[in-house]
């Protein structure tokens, strides 16, 4: 659909019943709006809507369902898996001038948000009160409320938290044909049979779209000890991993992994300096929650003892903290920058990760023998993030071709493993295809009654997570 083929009645319904600055069809914003991080997709929107009230994305929904519309739900657009991309002429529907913050309820631990809000607007606004709302990760400057909900965003601290499913008490949603629901209130405990938020979180904007939410908070960590460690390789990480799981004088609050190609892209990119003289195959950024800073000190001074680690250091401020955290979350940002990243986002069961790691070596020598690899992640969930670089003297064009070719022996591997083919990115348009690999039959077809009994007309984020 290209612009011009938006029905006119629908723009004559929009022109009368909308305030004037509603919709913006401006070639630079069309661009704009139209993608995400993922930068796959060439952006193609015909118009953007940005609604300052629920009643606005109601009315707009039931216009786009009446007449056929189809609609791109848009947050931060700072997803990987191209779920807020609009690239088939559908109108993009951003929530960004709804970023109103509710008072932070100090009772109940809870506060209203509109779906806009920035998550680290949220997390100052609650620090203030000593609270936070746990859902952490690199592009938190940007990203939303909304789209963190409607991806169930993961990040740097489920290991300690959990998922984003997990902080939300109640959503207000717009379905498909302009129906306001509001699901669940404030309630920490409502067992009125089955929990319809969960339907909409995680479904990227294909079932209804995130207007609002009460947020459940928690208190501000205390005090938080930051280290990096090098160990030699994979195995070791997860020896590491092991004995620090086992120490009771303190809860890991993130437990992160990168190699030495990483390391050295992070350098390249953002000119930031390694705190160790001698490289290693694997690094380890651990964070941890104690109120015994001897006990730690004295499991510190193990490590080595035990040849668990070869190198380590702890950070001693908060700017060293902050310093050993840049090395970790700059890595995607430097992939992208300094080359073209072909990037995975799995999941294995923590226990399975080690036999799966030594199986997907020989994945990569015989599909990618010689190419650089980039691999990192939230160990401590189970989840890598895959990042096969593209050999400078190949063309693009070859290289998609190929990684793509490759991605379903890995995919295999990962079914084999008992692990999801996308742990925190998300389905979008990237791993449509690949469904089948993590969810079965059964599953996918009861997705597909769920996605025609709620948006019948197939106006919602059409093409997502899979094909109605
Ligand atoms: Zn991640």
């Amino acid at each position: 659909m290209s612009t011009a083929a938006l029905p006119v009645d629908f723009l004559q319904a929009l022109a009368e019943g909308f305030p004037s600055d509603f919709l913006t069809r401006e070639p630079d914003e069309l661009k704009e709006y139209g993608r995400d991080w993922t930068k796959v997709y060439a952006p193609a929107p015909s118009a953007v809507a940005l609604p300052r009230t629920t009643d606005e994305v109601s009315r707009l929904l039931a216009l786009c369902h009446r007449h056929g519309v189809a609609v791109v739900p848009s947050g931060g657009r700072t997803g990987l898996a191209g779920g807020a991309v609009a690239a088939k002429g559908e109108v993009v529907l951003s929530l960004q001038r709804m970023s109103r913050m509710g008072p932070v309820d100090l009772l109940g631990n809870t506060v209203r948000v509109q779906a806009g809000a920035v998550t680290e607007a949220v997390h100052r606004h609650c620090a203030e009160h000593g609270l936070t709302w746990p859902v952490d990760f690199a592009s938190k400057g940007s990203s939303t409320v909304g789209g963190n909900i409607a991806t169930n965003a993961g990040g740097v601290k489920v290991i300690r938290y959990g998922l984003t499913r997990q902080w939300v008490l109640g959503l207000q949603v717009v379905t498909a044909d302009g129906t306001v629901l509001e699901l669940n209130g404030a309630l920490e405990k409502n067992n009125t049979g089955l929990d319809l938020r969960q339907l909409f979180i995680g479904s990227e904007g294909t079932l209804g779209v995130i207007t609002e939410a009460t947020l459940k908070l928690t208190q501000l960590p205390g005090r938080q000890d930051v280290f990096l460690f090098a160990v030699p390789d994979v195995a070791a990480v997860l020896r590491l991993f092991r004995d620090a799981r086992q120490q009771t004088t303190f809860l890991i609050s993130a437990y992160e992994f990168f190699t030495d190609r990483c390391l050295a892209r992070v350098q390249r990119h953002r000119k930031l300096r390694s705190p160790f003289e001698a490289g290693s195959g694997c690094y380890v950024l651990l964070e941890a929650e104690s109120r015994d800073a001897a006990a730690v000190e004295a499991w510190l001074g193990s490590l080595f003892e035990r040849g668990l680690v070869t190198d380590g250091t702890q950070a001693q401020s908060a700017t060293q903290a902050a310093e050993l955290w840049a090395l970790r979350e700059s890595i995607s940002e430097s992939l992208s920058a300094t080359g073209l990243p072909h990037k995975n986002d799995i999941s294995l069961p923590v226990a399975g990760l080690e036999a799966f790691c030594a199986e997907l070596e020989s994945v990569f020598s015989a599909r990618y023998p010689g190419w650089e690899i980039c691999l990192f992640g939230h160990i401590g969930d189970g989840n890598l993030h895959v990042n096969v670089m593209k050999p400078d003297e190949m063309d693009k064009a070859e290289f998609l071709a190929h990684t793509k070719g490759a991605d379903p022996t890995m995919f295999e591997l990962v079914r084999k493993h008992a692990g999801s083919i996308s742990a925190e990115h998300g389905v979008g348009l990237l791993k449509k295809d690949y469904l089948g690999y993590s969810r079965s039959e059964a599953e996918l077809a009861l997705l597909r009654v769920l996605k025609r009994t709620l948006d019948p007309r197939g106006v919602l984020n059409p093409g997502k997570i899979l094909d109605a």
